[in-house]
């Protein structure tokens, strides 16, 4: 199987970095699929479709499922796979921040954020990495982030996850290697989307102060760099790392 055929499987893509990293493997010419969750993100999805197949001249296809229910990954891989016929590159994308303190966090927040960013990245990968095994190419890349490298007060469920999601690339990327499919992983640090808009401006500004630019990313400097771990200039990597936090966790 070469390069060029298959399709991108983007999670959580409706908006935010999911948005950006579809938008940039549709630059280098690849068909994707945007999956979203929630009711209200079907129309920037379809949005999206209509923007990314009359700019970039690839198909798209938006397929609504919650990555954290095996059963719904599993059909959002089927659906792929049966519109596409192969998948070239999964991205999983989708995540969700409640941050809190320990000592106050709530046992379903921990359960939500753990189901969703760690169990999700492993549905996917589950249903996806037989079919990428058998076709003997595969590039997937998974969203972690700084917190689960250096850990993040205020967020021990998420820094747990994100931890988890390094070390099921690492895990995933020695069993699929002889099979030709890379598993890599990119930790941003701050990024302009959703999440940290969520987030007190005045503890925002605080952090993003100890970022060695002096700024946050913008979604496309983190799309950039899935795009080349998804491209074959990244052949002969796998079970990497690559932080986009600004130097924040060098
Ligand atoms: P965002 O703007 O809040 O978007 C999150 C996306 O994930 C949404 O499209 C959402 O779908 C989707 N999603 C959430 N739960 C899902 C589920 N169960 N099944 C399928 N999709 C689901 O977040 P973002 O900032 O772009 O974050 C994207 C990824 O980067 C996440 O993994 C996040 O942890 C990571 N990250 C972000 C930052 C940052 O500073 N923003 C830093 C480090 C890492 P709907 O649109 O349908 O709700």
């Amino acid at each position: 199987m070469s390069e060029l055929e298959g399709c991108a499987l983007v999670t959580g893509a409706a908006r935010g970095i999911g948005a950006a990293i579809v938008r940039a493997l549709a630059a280098a010419g690849r068909d994707v699929v945007i999956n979203h969750t929630s009711e209200t993100s079907a129309r920037p999805a379809a949005e999206l479709q209509a923007e990314v197949e009359g700019r970039y001249g690839v198909a798209a296809l938006v397929v609504r499922a919650d990555v954290s229910d095996f059963e719904e990954a599993h059909r959002l891989v089927e659906a792929s796979i049966e519109r596409f016929g192969h998948i070239a590159v999964l991205v999983n994308n989708a995540g969700i921040n409640r941050d809190g303190l320990l000592v106050r966090m709530k046992e379903q927040d921990f359960d939500d954020v753990i189901a969703t960013d760690l169990k999700g990245v492993f549905n996917m990968t589950r249903h996806a990495a037989k079919p990428l095994m058998k076709q003997r190419y595969g590039r997937i890349v998974n969203i972690t982030s700084l917190s689960g490298v250096v850990g993040q007060a205020g967020q021990a469920n998420y820094s747990a996850a994100k931890a988890g999601v390094i070390g099921l690339t690492k895990a995933t990327a020695r069993e699929l290697a002889a099979r030709n499919v890379t598993v890599n992983a990119v930790a941003p640090g701050f990024v302009e989307t959703d999440m940290t808009a969520r987030m007190k401006p005045e503890v925002l500004e605080q952090l993003v102060d100890g970022v060695p630019l002096k700024r946050m990313a913008a979604p496309e400097e983190v799309a950039d760099a899935v795009a080349f771990l998804a491209s074959d200039k990244a052949a002969y990597i796998t079970g990497q790392v690559l932080h986009i936090d600004g130097g924040l966790g060098m």
